[in-house]
């Protein structure tokens, strides 16, 4: 892809192919692709998935090598192409000429890139036209806007520099040949004092060096047709932002992505692309007609749970919003993990409407926040990097087992970024004198499955040595402490 432009419809091909990987088409069964791939290519900060456009792609790449011809003209490619295509002109003049090889034709494809993200530095201004090139501080089109002065039509910057002492532009003939808008963008043009030669530098770079990311952007502007934005407030940038940060699975962001572009399969959509439905009712409470605003926000299940779930987002407030709009401006109230939590709560909805479409499952609301706040729990405590050394929380924490009991210990462990992991039972009695014995069992799981599989050795532990099985509370001999928060709180056991 660096040195032939491949044919467009062959990348178009290729997009077909990737498209239908992503919405799940095995063979010839049809499957609805529910946004247009060009969208789906757009960068994530503005809605799309950031795809990427093997055209433009393609386009970026033959650009970088037109930029190696134009700043190493003494290479040994660099004279063998000037002296066969272009003798007598610069490379960003260049034409194809007759019978171009397909590797020059394919750089000449490229230049248009270069032409919309280069811009030239004056220097002393004699490889610069006034007219045609781009040379001035003025955004987007960084050209000359004043009509070319008949017979002047090829002038060169250097004609407007008097270079007598310091470097300085000639006032009198600037008033003379621009409009004043063009003569203030001029002067603001710098002048060295060394006038070394002219640059041509990559606009879009502080240092003004090419980049093959940012010319595919550039690339991207001139294959694609700008879409209009998606919603009517002026933030969706912000929304695209609170949900590709927000620390969850990536499952839950794309499925608040769908929510957002209004392309969950709900009855809606599937109606509005022509599937047959014998109703588009909601499953759930049986009501109104079953959109994504309505799994979400307004049906009765979902009210009933945002309910039970205070300073999260309220479905009675703003309720005659758009959703995109809604989020907007219920998640500017919301911390990072009040919103993380409000996403998870949408996705767990459309998941209990698929439950209820499908299998016939209902929950209940209650069940449904529980769930929540348990995957949330189970979610940070994979996730959350560890503050202190397991040794050092231990020695605060941890007291000898009054006289006549036996304390049992377990905990487990894994390493971030693999599927290892290890655990194990300690146990202690003081009665016997001496530790009565442990064991260490290295286990490949997630954290919470070492904890909960540990705790059920310490179970059968206890029942070994002859204690009682009761968690807590009871007679002494009996107790079992539990030192680990997730299954504390989900058996609802005394720590
Ligand atoms: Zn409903």
């Amino acid at each position: 892809m660096s040195c032939f432009l491949l044919p467009k419809n062959f990348c178009s091909d290729l997009e077909q192919l990737m498209a239908k990987f992503w919405w799940g088409q095995h063979g010839d069964r049809r499957k609805i692709h529910w946004m247009r791939w060009g969208k789906l290519g757009l960068p994530k900060s503005e809605g799309g998935l950031g795809f990427i456009s093997l055209y433009a792609f393609n386009l970026a790449m033959l650009a970088k090598q037109g930029w190696r011809l134009l700043h190493n003209p003494d290479s040994l490619i660099s004279k063998l192409l000037k002296a066969r295509y272009f003798p007598h002109s610069s490379l960003l003049d260049a034409v194809p000429g007759s019978k171009p090889s397909f590797v020059w034709s394919s750089i000449l494809s490229a230049m248009k890139v270069i032409t919309r993200g280069s811009r030239w530095r004056v220097g002393n201004g004699s490889d610069i036209k006034v007219w045609g090139d781009r040379w001035l501080p003025r955004p987007t089109s960084f050209e000359v806007v004043t009509p070319p002065v008949v017979g002047l039509e090829e002038l060169k910057v250097n004609s407007l520099i008097c270079e007598a002492g310091q470097p300085q532009w000639i006032m009198p003939l600037l008033t003379s040949l621009f409009l004043p808008l063009d003569v203030d963008e001029i002067l603001r043009v710098p002048l060295s004092l060394r006038s070394p030669p002219d640059c041509l530098i990559w606009h879009f770079d502080r240092k003004g060096k090419f980049s093959v990311k940012s010319a595919y952007r550039v690339a991207l502007t001139l294959s694609t047709d700008p879409d209009p934005p998606s919603s009517s407030i002026s933030g969706m940038a912000q929304l695209w932002k609170w949900v590709w940060n927000a620390k969850l699975p990536e499952k839950i962001k794309l499925c608040t992505w769908r929510g957002i572009h209004d392309i969950l399969p709900t009855c809606c959509a599937l109606s509005k692309r022509r599937v047959s439905l014998p109703h588009l009712g909601c499953c759930v409470c049986g009501g109104a007609k079953e959109s994504t605003l309505h799994i979400l926000r307004n049906c009765l299940f979902a009210q009933a749970v945002w309910h039970l779930l205070p300073g999260l987002l309220s479905s009675d407030r703003h309720a005659d919003l758009p959703l995109p709009d809604w989020l907007l401006v219920s998640w500017s109230e919301l911390n990072s993990n009040a919103l993380a939590l409000s996403m998870v709560v949408m996705w767990a909805l459309w998941s209990n409407r698929n439950d209820v479409t499908w299998r016939s499952t209902q929950r209940q609301p209650h069940d449904l926040v529980q769930f929540v706040l348990q995957y949330m729990e189970e979610f940070r405590c994979a996730n959350d990097q560890p503050t202190g050394s397991h040794a050092s929380l231990g020695a605060s924490c941890w007291s000898w087992p009054h006289s006549g009991t036996i304390k049992i210990n377990f905990d487990g462990a894994f390493r971030t970024g693999s599927t290892g992991g290890g655990g194990g039972v300690g146990v202690l009695g003081l009665s016997l004198g001496t530790k009565m014995g442990d064991f260490w069992q290295p286990l490949r799981s997630v954290c919470y499955l070492l904890v909960l599989r540990n705790m059920l050795s310490a179970w059968r532990l206890m029942r070994l040595y002859g204690f009682g099985g009761r968690w807590g509370g009871g007679g002494r001999r009996s107790g079992l402490r539990l030192t680990c928060s997730i299954i504390s709180r989900m058996f609802s056991l005394p720590r």
